[in-house]
């Protein structure tokens, strides 16, 4: 901590929030609008597989106002007027392009949906979801020119960093393959976020904290954390009903301790975007965490931090 009140990051809060990342390049709150350009993903068209990973139903997390039916603008407009709802201390936005694979798609194609979003009032940046085999030369020439003109930040979904369980998900692609992007994008200036999800089959709290070096020694700029739901009708609905017993489940209180127990060797220079997803239980197979709201996730691993005297990256070292 530098001083009583603030850590390295600049607030008294224990981890470095994007909310801080953020307000330190605006000035106050961005809130990322979702944007569904009807992508598809290599994952599901027959590229690098058909049935996608297998935890995966898009729909699952994506706002109802997002639908390809609609022009980006259009759902830009309506995200705005929903948040200013909401909140009126906002001090723009950034079009998240969420849905499926963001960048797999023509360089031409993604100029154009990038161009049309730039052109809403009061966008002041993107940011694009996709995964790490959807990065190639070509598309990269064009982030680098893209975050020459605006805010731009690429999210990886990295999602585990062992490969025998990414095998298992079906997701197409290795750990090496994420590590390789994320140092392309950090290679040519691009910022950068990473997925994770802790609770994937065959895995526990120990290897996520064993993998955490991994982690850090990506060149990225923030993180998101799920806890695994899992979605009904997928193939990991049907995996979980046969083999229960690969899963680890937390309770609330577990997954605070062990955030905070992840925290404290993060990386401090990492902001986190989300600790926890919040799937609408109507889609999810399993009742664990229904009702329970993001902002109490937040609340419950404050309170941990709190308690333990813990903070992000209190035993990191190089
Ligand atoms: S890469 Fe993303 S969109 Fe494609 S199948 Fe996997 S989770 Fe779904």
């Amino acid at each position: 901590m530098s001083g009583t009140d603030h850590f390295q990051w600049g607030d008294g809060r224990r981890y470095y929030s994007y909310n801080a990342f953020m307000k330190a390049r605006y000035g106050g709150r961005v809130q990322k609008l979702p944007v569904d350009a009807g992508f598809t993903c290599p994952n599901r068209d027959g590229t690098r597989g058909t049935g996608g990973c297998s935890y995966c139903l898009n729909k699952a997390f994506n706002p109802s106002y997002c639908t390809p039916v609609k022009s980006i603008a259009e759902q830009l407009r309506e995200g705005m007027s929903f948040h200013l709802h909401h909140n009126r201390n906002i001090k723009g936005y950034i079009a998240y392009f969420q849905a499926f694979s963001n960048t797999y798609a023509p360089v031409e194609h993604l100029r154009a949906l990038h161009g049309e979003a730039l052109n809403v009032p009061d966008i002041v940046g993107i940011t694009i979801a996709t995964r790490p085999d959807c990065l190639g030369s070509d598309i990269l020439d064009y982030l680098q020119e893209l975050s020459e003109q605006t805010h731009l930040c690429v999210e990886v979904g990295v999602e585990s960093c062992r490969d025998e369980t990414l095998r298992r998900i079906h997701r197409g692609h290795d750990f090496a393959c994420s590590q390789h992007a994320i140092g392309q994008l950090h290679a040519r200036g691009i910022e950068c976020g990473v997925h994770l999800i802790f609770g994937l089959p065959g895995e526990n709290p120990g290897q996520w904290l064993e993998d955490v070096h991994k982690v850090n020694a990506l060149p990225m700029q923030h993180i998101k954390f799920h806890q695994l739901q899992i979605i009904k009708g997928t193939v990991m609905e049907r995996e979980y009903l046969e083999h229960p017993i690969d899963f680890h489940h937390f309770t609330l209180t577990e997954y605070a301790a062990f955030v905070t127990d992840y925290l404290s060797e993060l990386r401090p220079d990492i902001a986190v975007e989300r600790f926890a997803s919040a799937v609408p239980p109507r889609y999810t197979a399993t009742s664990g965490w229904h009702g329970v709201k993001y902002d109490a996730v937040v609340k419950a691993v404050e309170q941990r931090l709190d308690k333990n005297g813990s903070y992000q990256g209190k035993n990191y070292s190089l």
